[in-house]
Parts: C-alpha cells; structure tokens; sequence
C-alpha cells in the first residue's frame, strides 16, 4: 500500500522569480525604501539576523554560507545561500553566487525562491544611501569613491541621488577598472577624476569605501571635518579598509552592532581595546528618531554597513510581490 500523500507545500504554489525580474521590480527607490524600513525594524526589536554560517567548503576554493533571519514588521521569513567562487569569472560567470529563499511566516511553507546576484549589489547600496540621507552634510558636494569592482557602480548611482554632488573623485590600487565609475558619471553629466587617496580624503564630503582590501586604505590624519564615510568592503573577519583611529575619532553607525564588532571595520579597533560596542548605534535607531545622528557640520560620522540577511529578505519580498503582481513570477509545486 501506498503511504498518503501530503498535499502540495503551497496552494498559491511557489513563486520563482528570475535575476532579471529582479531587476524589473527591484529599482533603488524600492531597495532604499526595504532597506530603511529593516534598519528600523531591527533597531525596534521587531527584526533580527540569525548566526551567519559561512565555510571554506574545500572544493573549488569555494566560501558558501547562508545568511537568515525574521522580520516580524515585513513579516519576511528566509534566507540567503550562497558565496564566492573565484573560478567562476573564467567561466563567464559572477565570482558571488546567492539565491534567496523565502518562508511563510505563519506555517513554515516555501513561498518563493529569488535570484540573488543583483538584489545583493542594489540593497548593499541602498545601504549606504539610507546612511548617506541621514549621516552627511546636506551641503555635502564632493563625493569619494574608493574602490572600483562590480559593486562599485551601483553605490555610486545610490549615492548620487542622497545630495546635490557636483564632482566625483575615485581611487583604486588599478586605476584602469575605474573607466567603470568614469562611464556612470559621464552618463549622469557628473564631473569625474581619478585622484590619490590623501587628495579624495582632504576634497569629499561624503566616501563610500568599497574595496576587498585587508589593509587600511585611508588614514585618520586625511579625513576632513564633517565628512561622512560609509564603509562597506569589511564583511569578513580579517577584511580592513580603514585607520581603527578613525573609527574611535568618528561618531559610529552600523547596520548590526553584532556584525560590526565580529566581521564588521570595527572588528579590528574592538580587538585593541580602542573601541567598545557601547560606541556604536544602530542606524536604525537615528531612523526611527531615537538619535540625533549628526549632531555637528564638523563631527565625522562612520557608517560600517557589515551586510545582513533581513536586508536580502527585505528586498526579496518586494521583488515576490511585484513579480507576482505583475505576473512575472512562475510558479512550481512541490
Ligand atoms: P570586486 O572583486 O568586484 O572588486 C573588489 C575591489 O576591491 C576592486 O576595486 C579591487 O581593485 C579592490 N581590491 C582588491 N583587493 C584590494 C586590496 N588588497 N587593497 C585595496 N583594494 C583592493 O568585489 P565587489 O563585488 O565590488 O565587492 C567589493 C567588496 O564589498 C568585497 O570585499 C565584498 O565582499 C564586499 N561586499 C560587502 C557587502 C556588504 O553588504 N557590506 C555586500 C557585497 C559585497
């Protein structure tokens, strides 16, 4: 005899929504919006990341992991597989590699399964936008951009569109790769230059670091008063960017205080003693009017964005809704 059978995992069936719907529904409006909302949501306590589990998996050089968490406000329940193949590039293919797989929250059922290359690029910018619009200067005029990989452009276009920039200066340890940014700014009519890192520090307003660096690219001593950093390379132990002098000079802000203590740029100034979590506020909490934020045009300001899970399922959950909407999803069964 046959054993029953359960009934399909979900009566609307599972929605797949393919790296290009995403990049159909998901535009940086919809990333910020996300991603401003879970910052507030996890400064609240109604959102929060589980343990990151990220191995060496000893085939392929390969580093897979996954990324999970809930939040009770978007009620998005998932999580983010995935990692960095470094073979892959030869392959044609994207070295990062994530998928993004989300649950209801009220049974447990598979809802959707999303694409995560791109959604991983614009939320990581929306990151440091969602910084900008709260931490810099709203005179700021000068944007500095260190770092020239595939991140790279989209948090320059993310950017770009938190204040009125008028010039736009860049380095990278290979000044070729920065024909990337040189290209986003001639299309968005934005003066562009490549320049040495002391000479950015001591013009921008605002820096977004963007780099796989594990060394301090910029000193403490070339930071100008009322400048605005958004460091967003560090999301791995070891991994640096910038003087852990700087992070004890600045007034600090992070995605996760958790994250940026552990894996985050202030892991290393916490290893010395120079830093303790006390030091560091959750942006959420400047979001939801709980800090200041800014409270001077000469204080530095830090925003270590570390990367969370809950801002993958945020965006994620957006994409599913308008994918579905729309009818761009398809839809299997288990
Ligand atoms: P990429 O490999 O395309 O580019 C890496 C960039 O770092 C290039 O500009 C390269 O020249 C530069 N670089 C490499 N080694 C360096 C070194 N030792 N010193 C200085 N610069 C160096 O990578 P990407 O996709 O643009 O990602 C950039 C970084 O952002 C990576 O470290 C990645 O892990 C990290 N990241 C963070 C988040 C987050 O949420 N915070 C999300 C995605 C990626």
């Amino acid at each position: 005899m046959l054993a029953p059978v359960d009934p399909p995992t979900n009566k609307k069936g599972i929605s797949i929504v393919s790296e290009d719907v995403c990049q159909q529904t998901v535009g940086r409006p919809e990333a910020f919006t996300a991603v401003e909302n879970v910052f507030a949501a996890m400064a609240r306590g109604d959102a929060y990341n589980f343990p990151v589990v990220r191995e060496a998996i000893g085939h392929a050089d390969a580093l897979y992991g996954f990324k999970s968490g809930f939040d009770r406000a978007g009620m998005s329940l998932g999580v983010k597989s995935g990692g960095y193949w470094p073979g892959n590039a030869a392959k044609g293919l994207t070295n990062h590699q994530s998928t993004i797989i989300l649950f209801d929250p009220d049974t447990g059922q598979i809802k959707s399964i999303v694409g995560g290359n791109y959604l991983t690029a614009v939320r990581t910018a929306a990151s440091s936008a969602v910084s900008i619009a709260h931490l810099a200067r709203k005179d700021a005029k000068v944007l500095g951009m260190i770092g020239a990989g595939h991140q790279s452009t989209f948090q320059l276009r993310a950017a770009v569109e938190q204040r009125d920039f008028e010039k736009v200066l860049a380095w990278n340890p290979h000044p070729k790769n920065l024909v990337r940014l040189a290209t986003v700014c001639a299309e968005l009519g934005l003066p562009f230059e490549a320049v040495e890192r002391e000479q950015l520090c001591a013009e921008a307003d605002v820096i977004i670091t963007i780099t796989s660096a594990f060394e301090p690219l910029l000193r403490h001593e070339w930071i100008k008063p009322g400048t605005h950093i958004a460091c967003m390379g560090t999301d791995t132990k070891g991994k640096q960017e910038v003087d852990p002098a700087l992070l004890v000079a600045a007034t600090l802000f992070t995605d996760e205080i958790a994250q940026s203590i552990s894996i985050g740029e202030a892991q290393h100034a916490v290893a010395s003693g120079a830093l303790k979590a006390g030091d560091i506020t959750s942006l959420g909490d400047v979001i939801n009017g709980d800090h200041c934020g800014r409270s001077s045009a000469e204080e530095i300001t830090l925003f270590d964005g570390t990367g969370v899970g809950l801002q993958d399922l945020a965006v994620a959950s957006v994409a599913v809704q308008l994918a579905d909407e729309r009818k761009l999803s398809s839809k299997i069964s288990l």
